[in-house]
């Protein structure tokens, strides 16, 4: 699509976990077959991510190597963290909890988020992560909808998020407090309990379809939903970390997403921990210097992030990298929105790799859609489903679907049955059944395929604009637009207009040095029309110093675009701070 293809060199192809023989051969039995299981035909998270490599004698090995915001760090072996978790698991069952407990966490990111979270799932209880950043009406709301019953938080935030709401949510009977300070009124402290609980805890006998996690959607283009998953869903995790991400036992691994968001928890705990690497955890939020000296000094093998990331380290310029030796990092990933080819570039010029873009939802548990180790890259493309994946781009026909032919844009659908698939949106029947029509699932997201089999992201059904006969996916007018020297980030609305149907607007946000002008305005312009053709490219790009982007880093179109016709926001409990 106008940049040319990365070819892997040889070397790595042939180390890559995921071969074309694999390819050919794969089904989810295999997958399977990466793990123990349990007695009976039982599946736990838990067992699969913690106690099977201790019983095998990888106790020893780093499991969390814990960086801390003020410079502290901590190693933590997989023994360590299987009897951290076995202590959360004994300090529920003696509060009288039991299966069927939803237990929520909403910490940063501190070593007993993940002693909580694997805790729970061994004592076969259900466990919500939250961002620490959400306010306390998005805390109260999300509670409420999955009918939480234990909270484990800082007293800090429990003071200013949860104090003063917290008797209007009977189901919420317990409040664990991590931090040394003293646990405020009505809650516990947790240093205490875990000292006294013991490390052993025999892991829940769940089966493969029992709950295991619900996660609440990014916000981007509504009301966030709560997808429930299963523990059957770590064999979709097992499978995709191994394919997708690369990731082989004892590497040195880094998820940078939060754990509030399902890519910091099904990447950021499940598949690095069930494939046996050394994770690094890192509390501090995104800082350049930081995060160049972590890939550095730490050693980081495989590494996955965000575009949002990636483009501020792309806005500090070449010379920021220019220091640092990368020379450890093998395989690198994106997710979360559409990766601009320009950024995939970039990064295999400052990285000696490419980011590898993959494509998956809340919804999907697990990647999908993926640039693998033993694939060319194409820039710009999401690249091929995964073993076990059968991906279609599909058009509403009467009622019914057609397939759409290659090359023609249509709804991404999944042919549901891979393991980690949601079982249900929280008290939406209605919302989760409109998902499925004639035996697909429909992601809601845009895309083509190409005739090598490649998809390409276009934009979110809601946000497909329509001009004088032309449908412009959003993806490809930004992603024109920060080819251009001064801009940082874009993003692109269609607003309606008499005669076109709709117009395009752009919204950037500029690099370094640049400053909004009339002239930098038509240059930026002139530079899309010439990429893009008089069609397509926008008629109006604005300034903005920043763009209201979800706590996961997705730029929300559907606020600037409500902002811009003066309607109302809708829900915006995932906003980020912005400024317009
Ligand atoms: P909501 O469903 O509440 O509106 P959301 O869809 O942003 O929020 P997530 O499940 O976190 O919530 O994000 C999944 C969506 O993110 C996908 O449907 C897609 O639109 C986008 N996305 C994820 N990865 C990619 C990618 N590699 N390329 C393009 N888009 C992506
Ligand atoms: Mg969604």
């Amino acid at each position: 699509m106008g940049w040319a293809a990365i070819s892997k060199d040889a070397a790595t192809r042939g180390a890559a976990n995921l071969t074309d023989d694999v390819r050919a051969s794969f089904t989810w039995e295999d997958a399977r077959q990466m793990l123990e299981g349990l007695p009976g035909g039982g599946l736990n998270i838990a067992h699969e991510a913690l106690d099977r490599h201790v019983a095998a004698g990888h106790g020893d090995q780093v499991a969390l190597r814990w960086l801390g915001k003020t410079g502290d760090r901590r190693d933590i072996t997989y023994a360590e963290l299987t009897g951290m978790a076995a202590r959360f698991a004994n300090l529920l069952k003696a509060q009288g909890l039991g299966p069927g407990t939803r237990v929520y966490g909403l910490m940063g990111r501190v070593p007993e988020l993940y002693a909580a979270a694997l805790g729970t799932l061994k004592a076969g209880m259900t466990f919500t992560p939250l961002f620490a950043a959400f306010g306390p009406e998005p805390i109260k709301a999300r509670l409420e909808i999955g009918e939480g019953n234990v909270l484990v938080t800082t007293a800090g935030l429990y003071r200013r998020k949860v104090a003063a709401w917290r008797d209007e949510v009977p189901s919420l009977r317990l409040v664990l407090t991590v931090d040394h300070d003293e646990a405020p009124e009505g809650c516990v402290a947790l240093g205490p309990e875990l000292e006294r609980a013991a490390d052993q805890f025999e892991t829940a006998p769940t089966m493969p379809d029992d709950m295991a996690l619900i996660h609440f959607t990014s916000g981007t283009t509504g009301r966030p939903k709560g997808a429930v998953h299963v523990h059957g869903a770590v064999v979709a995790h097992a499978a995709t970390g191994r394919f997708a991400l690369d990731l082989k036992p004892g590497d040195i691994y880094w998820c940078t997403a939060d754990p509030g968001w399902v890519t910091g928890t099904s990447y950021g705990i499940i598949s690095p921990l069930v494939n046996r690497v050394t994770m690094i955890v890192d509390e501090a939020e995104f800082d350049l210097d930081r995060w160049y000296s972590i890939l550095q000094d730490e050693g980081v093998q495989v590494w996955y992030s965000a575009p949002t990331a990636i483009r501020m380290l792309m806005r500090a310029g070449k010379e920021a990298a220019q220091s640092y030796d990368f020379s450890k990092l093998r395989f690198l990933a994106s997710v979360g929105e559409p990766l601009n080819p320009e950024a995939v570039v970039w990064s295999n010029e400052i990285f000696g790799r490419p980011f590898h873009d993959n494509w998956w939802q809340t919804e999907t548990g697990g990647i999908m859609i993926a640039n693998t180790a033993e694939m060319d890259i194409q820039p710009g493309s999401m690249g091929k489903p995964l073993p076990g994946i059968e991906a279609g781009i599909v058009a509403r026909d009467d009622g019914g679907l057609r397939d759409c032919k290659t090359g023609e844009i249509g709804e991404l659908a999944l042919r549901p049955g891979w393991p980690s698939m949601m079982r249900a949106y929280l008290h939406e029947q209605a919302r989760y059944d409109k998902c499925f029509v004639d035996g697909w699932y429909l992601s809601g997201d845009l895309a083509m395929r190409d005739k090598d089999g490649y998809f390409w992201f276009v934009g979110r059904a809601d946000d497909l604009i329509k001009t004088s006969g032309h449908l412009i996916g959003p993806f490809e007018v930004e992603s024109a637009l920060i080819e251009h020297d001064a801009v940082a980030e874009a993003g692109v609305i269609g607003l309606p207009d008499e005669t076109a149907g709709e117009v395009v607007r752009a919204y950037v946000t500029l690099n370094p040095g640049f400053e909004p002008s009339d002239t930098l305005e038509r240059e930026v312009r002139g530079h899309a029309r010439k990429v893009l053709g008089p069609a397509v490219a926008p008629r109006e790009v604005l300034f903005r110093t920043s763009l209201p982007k979800t706590r996961s880093g997705k730029i929300m179109r559907r606020l600037l675009k409500a902002r811009e016709l003066g309607l109302p926001e809708g829900d915006i409990s995932t906003l980020e701070s912005d400024e317009t």
